[in-house]
């Protein structure tokens, strides 16, 4: 028995289904598709009706390139092999004036999406004036032979609902959209709409957008809390087994370090095959697991096992589930574990047993 990561590939198809809505997505899949597995990702969204992916590396995005010859690739990094953009026809942002400036002539046959930098501040131009400087510069410039195909920007703030900061980045981005419109601009491609945006507007597309680009929704979890269960479904199961349940007394002390001293005679104490090198957070492991459809308290967690204490209807080889769509990811990111890609990237896939069922 080993602990075991697996996806039921029907679910996350009809997930994928039911988060498009009909309308046009980037699917994001960078970090090897959030760990699903490039491979898995792409062809499943390609059955889901989504022809447009993202990512953060080039490397990947060469992968999607074969994987779907077709599609509409978009690198949301800047990068400096211009040769292998080119020849992948991959899209790629243009983040700065600097980089604009001098790169221009490399980027010669490049399809460029300029890029907003809003409230990030990770990546892009500063202002509606860098990003007039470069449409007019490169109206001019017989030196640059790029072709400028798209307008995007990423919002920080579309999953916190305290603050007025989404409002704030909305329309200041909404406003670079509708100047550049009106002033007869034209651009095959405008996206902004992460998840937690997408949802927040409907499940729709912000007005004069192509595309909403979207990651975490597609790969099961929820970008907020107020999103009702049943509108994301995980297709994702990690667990592990019930090596064996042994008896310990009020005050005896298991695991490492006295990691849990037992309250009580009798604690039934469920050893499991599963750990932090597995991939199991810390935080997590304050929490519960679902054990034959109940749920027990973790009380300690060990590299390649847990303790959790159980009651007389646990026994060895039963299945210890850490994370399927009853006891789901999202319910610990709005629980403090940590964020849903974390949780998914946390995940240790050279000791899980990988499966697509
Ligand atoms: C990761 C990422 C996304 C997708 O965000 P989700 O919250 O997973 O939907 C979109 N845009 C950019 C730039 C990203 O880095």
């Amino acid at each position: 028995m080993t602990a075991v990561w697996s996806v039921d590939s029907k679910i996350f198809l009809r997930n994928a289904t039911k988060v498009k809505n009909n309308q046009s997505i980037m699917a994001v899949v960078k970090n090897n598709a959030y760990h699903y597995g490039l491979e898995f990702a792409v062809r499943t969204f390609l059955e889901a009706g989504i022809h447009t992916f993202s990512t953060t590396s080039l490397k990947e995005a060469v992968r999607v390139r074969k994987l779907a010859p077709h599609a509409t690739i978009f690198l949301m990094n800047a990068v400096y092999d211009f040769d292998t953009v080119r020849n992948n026809n991959i899209q790629m942002t243009l983040p700065s004036l600097e980089y604009y400036y001098q790169y221009k002539s490399e980027l010669k046959d490049i399809n460029v999406h300029l890029e907003f930098e809003n409230l990030l501040h990770r990546s892009g131009f500063k202002n509606l004036d860098e990003i007039k400087e470069v449409l007019h510069h490169h109206e001019n410039d017989n030196g640059s032979e790029m072709n400028i195909v798209g307008l995007w920007t990423h919002f920080g703030y579309a999953d916190e609902f305290d603050v007025p900061e989404y409002g704030i980045e909305r329309e200041a981005w909404l406003n670079v959209v509708n100047t550049l419109l009106n002033e007869g601009y034209q651009f095959e491609l405008i996206h902004a709409q992460n998840s937690a945006s997408y949802y927040r507007e409907g499940q729709q597309l912000l007005p004069y957008h192509t595309h909403a680009r979207v990651g975490i929704a597609l790969y099961g979890s929820r970008p907020y809390s107020k999103l009702d269960e049943h509108e994301i479904e995980q297709a994702l199961t990690v667990k592990g087994n019930v090596i064996q349940v042994r008896e310990v007394n009020k005050g005896d002390y298991c695991g490492y370090s006295f990691a849990f001293e037992a309250t009580h005679d009798h604690t039934h104490l469920a050893v499991v095959d599963i750990g932090y090198g597995d991939g199991i957070l810390k935080k997590r492991a304050t929490h519960e697991a679902l054990i034959n459809g109940k749920r027990y308290p973790i009380r300690a967690l060990m590299m390649s096992h847990m303790f959790v204490e159980v009651d007389d209807d646990v026994h060895a080889q039963d299945e210890v589930i850490l994370y399927n769509n009853d006891i789901r990811i999202d319910e610990y990111t709005f629980k403090g574990v940590g964020a849903n890609s974390e949780q998914l990237s946390a995940m240790n896939h050279d000791s899980l047993i990988k499966e697509f069922r």
